[in-house]
């Protein structure tokens, strides 16, 4: 009674209870129920029918809120992940660190969660602090204090269309704020990921992020480098698969956050060539995503780093490496250097491989060259991305004008094209005269090029131009890295370039 009448005085708003929620209804939330996918309202459903609370969480009811159609419905509910299992022909009971199921009806899959403690005072830590592993069941008003920010804390029941607001979460989406639960530091330092949930969101939703809950970041950014590398990437791939990937990246270095995500991105993105590269490249994406078109995380992170695997392709043929070999080095070393960052899976490296060793096999327009590039199985990615370089200042923009060309021509025209740049000698993707072939070639590149198909043929076509370079030092010249790589594990030996096609 007293604190109430000195905060009245003193114009203090009281800390809200956030035990028991705040219930709006249709009229006070708008939420359309059409909106509500139909399988979330069966698996909500089926859990009432069978005597549990469910409800629709997080993101779905803040972008139902927000009149945006949610791409995914997680659900919540105070049944165990058994129970739940037990109510559903396609459910599976994953994870380690808190376990959740999967609800699978065809195509479409919805995690159900049960309510979960706060309790993580006994959870086991690292050494900073991060909590590694908790499977503490809670009530509702202890899952919504778990939770991230205050919009993504509201639960909405499609039976009764009410939604339970546990931390003011609607008064936030109305004024547009990204405001964290609880005590700013504490949350990030049981889990750093929020510091680019944060960052994500405030871009994706154009929300302001509240002053304390901002405070913090620049200082614990370096915490990001305690998580495991597959979550970061997670995030990361999230963040870039936003549609809006460069709002996203700006304010990642706004908050100061992009140091030691992608490593030296900070460094690409300072390069006038490499900013224009890589905002380019987000701005395509966000453009595709726009439009519900598909985008391949491998494209995205072969643009991210290109203009690393370009600097490295350069000091290696500067070192005196033929071009081929000196790509295939750089694309080794980016790659291995961000896979430790980021856990990059296998196949997005294998994409972003392909996309990179595509590069220079556009500037080999004569013969049958252009043909066998066309029926690459991605050769669409490599040639968007060729069209990337041109359009951000690093190459000739004739190089992609012929490709669209030759692209979109029929065969007659595509003829006629190819011998017009034979003709000029442009289409060998060097100024050099290509000698004429004697005798039997070098046993070892002879396999190199059985191996790889095209891929070997690129090769060899390098040691040609180099041998009518100045012969026979080249081949001094090559054989020297070749066999130090080979002792240093083979890195770029032609047995282990990925075959391209
Ligand atoms: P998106 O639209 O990207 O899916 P989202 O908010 O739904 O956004 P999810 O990763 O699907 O994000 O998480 C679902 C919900 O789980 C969140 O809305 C939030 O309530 C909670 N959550 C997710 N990650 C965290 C976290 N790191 N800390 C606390 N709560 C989290
Ligand atoms: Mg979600």
């Amino acid at each position: 009674m007293i604190k109430k009448f000195i905060r009245k005085i003193l114009g203090v708003k009281a800390p809200r209870n956030t035990d028991e929620p705040e219930v709006l209804g249709p009229e006070q939330h708008g939420i359309d129920p059409k909106m509500v996918s139909s399988n979330a309202v069966r698996v909500t459903s089926t859990l009432q029918e069978a005597g549990f609370e469910a409800f629709v969480v997080g993101g779905a009811v803040r972008d139902l809120l927000l009149g945006v159609k949610p791409k995914d419905f997680d659900i919540a509910t105070n049944a165990t992940p058994e129970q739940v299992k037990r109510l559903f022909r396609r459910a599976f009971i994953i994870g380690r660190r808190f376990q959740i199921v999967h609800v699978m009806f065809g195509q479409d899959l919805l995690e159900v969660t049960t309510f979960r403690g706060t309790t993580t005072d006994n959870a086991p830590k690292d050494e900073h602090g991060r909590v590694l592993r908790d499977n503490t069941f809670g009530s509702q008003a202890e899952d919504a204090e778990r939770r991230d920010f205050t919009i993504n804390a509201m639960y909405y029941n499609p039976a009764t269309q009410q939604v339970l607001d546990y931390h003011g979460g609607m008064r936030d989406i109305r004024a547009k704020t990204l405001r964290i639960i609880g005590q700013p530091e504490a949350r990030y330092r049981e889990d750093p990921v929020r510091m680019l949930r944060v960052v994500r969101f405030a871009a994706k939703l154009k929300f302001d992020i509240e002053p304390t809950t901002a405070a913090p970041i620049s200082v614990m950014a370096p915490l990001i480098n305690n998580v495991p590398a597959a979550r970061v990437f997670d995030e990361m791939l999230k963040l870039l698969m936003s549609g809006s990937a460069l709002a996203c990246l700006q304010q990642l270095r706004k908050a100061g956050l992009h140091h030691g995500l992608l490593p030296l991105l900070d460094v690409v993105l300072e390069q006038p060539l490499g900013f224009k590269f890589v905002t380019l490249a987000l701005e395509a994406t966000d453009k595709r995503i726009a439009a519900g078109k598909t985008v391949s995380p491998g494209f995205l992170f072969a643009s991210l780093l290109w203009h690393q695997v370009l600097e490295k392709w350069n000091a290696y043929q500067a070192a005196g490496e033929f071009p081929i070999p000196a790509l295939h080095l750089a694309a080794d070393e980016v790659l291995e250097s961000q896979t430790e960052k980021l856990a990059l899976q296998r196949k997005i490296g294998s994409d972003m491989r392909d996309i990179w060793a595509m590069q220079p096999r556009f500037e080999r327009r004569n013969g049958k060259n252009p043909y066998k590039l066309l029926e690459h199985l991605r050769f669409r990615a490599g040639f968007d991305f060729l069209l990337l370089r041109c359009a951000s200042g690093e190459i000739d923009p004739e190089l992609g004008n012929w490709w669209s060309a030759f692209y979109e021509a029929d065969e007659t025209v595509r003829a006629e094209m190819v011998s017009a740049v034979s003709g000029t000698g442009t289409g060998t993707g060097s100024k050099r005269k290509r000698p004429p072939r004697r005798g039997t070639r070098h046993g070892e590149e002879a396999e190199a090029s059985t191996e790889q198909g095209d891929e070997g043929a690129d090769y060899e076509g390098e040691e040609v131009h180099a041998d009518a370079e100045s012969s026979p030092a080249p081949r001094k010249r090559r054989r020297g890295p070749r066999r130090k790589r080979n002792g240093e594990g083979g890195a770029a030996a032609p047995a282990d370039v990925p075959t391209v096609d």
